[in-house]
């Protein structure tokens, strides 16, 4: 059939994310994405997740809410995220309590079919469903190209990353955990009709595309960077969860300081660093003389200690003696909103994929800093393959940031990585410049005409022709 014969009536697709930032965040813009281009999505999310989404609800995007069996795992009621525990055992709890929504999901799949699923790649279960039903499953893990290609090489070679594009020599080796975790979730993956990634073509690179879909046979939609979604200083503000400073306080702040002067910290939705190693970060961050917006998480299930307890890590005088240079931020910050903003310089990052693709959107450089999942690749694709970072030296890969590390990365290491980038020399404009334009890059390629705009639109084309074999009786999956 020709594509001039295809149906061009809306489709219908379900969105299933995983309950923890990092992957609901980009996942729901994404469902925004297919809303704003006139398809009817529904997320299928738990009660307490569904809160930050109601302000996308329209004709075009629904939630279906589930019940979260916290109580079944003995977590509190209304813990139902990643982000609203502190330990490796609740992790465990909430991602277990995650396994158990495929009773209540499956049954509201079978009763409401659409043209397509998309499922975050901790939902392996959705292949067997989707296969059951005949309907195309897509895939979501939130990794960029770069690092999908890097883990199935070193899934596929012991432990080693090879034959890539790039000669790549990561500062760590992933935990064995980690790996028993995901190499099962990309072999079923990889049987899916393809991936969807929040990145853009330009920044994995033609030969990142070529090199996994010629490894693996597999289809990678490129369809970011998603943030770009958000237009407004209010959209940026309440993207994920409510911010605990307001946009104006943050702009304000920003607004007094010079173009390139401030250095953004943030280690993302999940990581926690003991002590000791906030109190190094502090000394390195007050040692190198700049300005800065720090996110320090709020320790949670330790909201009923005083400030004082919470926060023995800080220097003495550390906030008196900084208070007109830097802004620490207690909790959720509005990220995209600062990153977006002249006077920051640098990112002080964790390398998660969404701080990553959100910094080079802003043209912001990076200091690397990985800490679990696949933020090591990042940190390659960051600093050796595109030169838009610096690397401080971390070499602790944790499953997931909630593991108390035995290394802890010192001062000096910090406040050296940080001058490279903040002291303006040649290396660090040569760093900034090539940001500055791979960011320029990332803005293109969401709006009409850029690639991964084509790219959607490509997508949902392939979708619309899946959808009219179905009708025929081909099985299209
Ligand atoms: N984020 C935010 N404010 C915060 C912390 C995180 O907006 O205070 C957002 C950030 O912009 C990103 C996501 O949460 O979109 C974190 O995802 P990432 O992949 O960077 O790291 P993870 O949290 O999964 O480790």
């Amino acid at each position: 059939m020709g594509a001039l014969d295809l149906d061009d009536g809306p489709l219908r697709l379900h969105f299933i994310p995983y309950p923890s930032p990092g992957h609901m965040i980009p996942l729901c813009d994404i469902a925004r994405l297919f809303a704003s281009r006139g398809h009817h999505v529904t997320i299928i999310t738990t009660n307490s997740n569904a809160h930050t989404l109601r302000k996308f609800v329209s004709h075009r995007l629904r939630l279906h809410t589930v019940n979260f069996p916290s109580r079944q795992l003995g977590l509190p009621e209304g813990v139902e995220n990643l982000a609203a525990v502190n330990s490796l055992e609740d992790s465990a709890r909430v991602h277990e309590a995650a396994m158990l929504l495929r009773g209540p999901i499956e049954w509201f799949l079978e009763r409401n079919p659409v043209d397509c699923i998309v499922a975050d790649f901790f939902f392996p279960w959705v292949h067997d469903v989707a296969t059951k039903l005949r309907i195309p499953r897509l895939v979501f893990n939130g990794f960029s190209l770069f690092a999908l290609c890097a883990m199935h090489s070193m899934y596929a070679n012991d432990n080693v990353v090879r034959d890539l594009p790039h000669r790549i020599t990561l500062n760590a080796t992933p935990p064995k955990a980690l790996v028993d975790l995901t190499k099962p979730l990309l072999q079923t993956e990889v049987k899916s009709h393809g991936i969807i990634v929040n990145n853009f073509a330009e920044l994995d690179g033609e030969e990142y595309i070529q090199h996994y879909e010629k490894t693996t046979g597999h289809k990678a939609w490129h369809v970011g960077p998603v943030s770009q979604i958000c237009r407004t200083a209010e959209e940026k503000t309440e993207r994920g969860q409510e911010s605990v400073v307001s946009a104006h306080k943050c702009l304000s702040w920003l607004n007094s300081k010079r173009a390139n002067s401030v250095l953004y910290i943030c280690f993302g939705s999940i990581n926690q660093f003991s002590d000791k190693q906030l109190y190094e970060t502090a000394c390195a961050v007050e040692a190198s003389g700049c300005d800065f917006v720090w996110v320090v998480p709020e320790k949670k299930g330790k909201e009923n200690e005083s400030k004082e307890e919470r926060e023995k890590w800080l220097p003495k005088g550390f906030e008196k003696r900084n208070v007109t240079k830097g802004m620490i931020i207690r909790g959720w910050a509005p990220q995209v909103l600062i990153l977006g903003h002249v006077a920051v310089g640098a990112f002080l990052t964790h390398c998660g994929w969404n701080s990553t693709v959100e910094a080079v959107s802003a043209g912001v450089p990076m200091i690397t800093w990985p800490v679990h999942d696949e933020q090591f690749y990042n940190e390659k694709l960051i600093s050796e393959v595109r030169g838009i970072g610096v690397e401080v030296g971390a070499e602790e890969w944790d499953v997931i940031g909630f593991v108390e590390k035995k290394k802890v990365v010192g001062r000096e290491s910090i406040e050296k990585a940080v001058r490279r980038l903040m002291d303006g020399g040649d290396e660090a404009q040569q760093i900034r410049r090539r940001a500055r334009e791979l960011g320029k890059k990332a803005r293109a390629a969401v709006e009409e005409g850029g690639s991964s705009h084509k790219n959607l639109t490509s997508l949902i084309d392939e979708l619309k022709r899946l959808r009219e074999c179905r009708k025929s009786n081909n099985n299209p999956v």
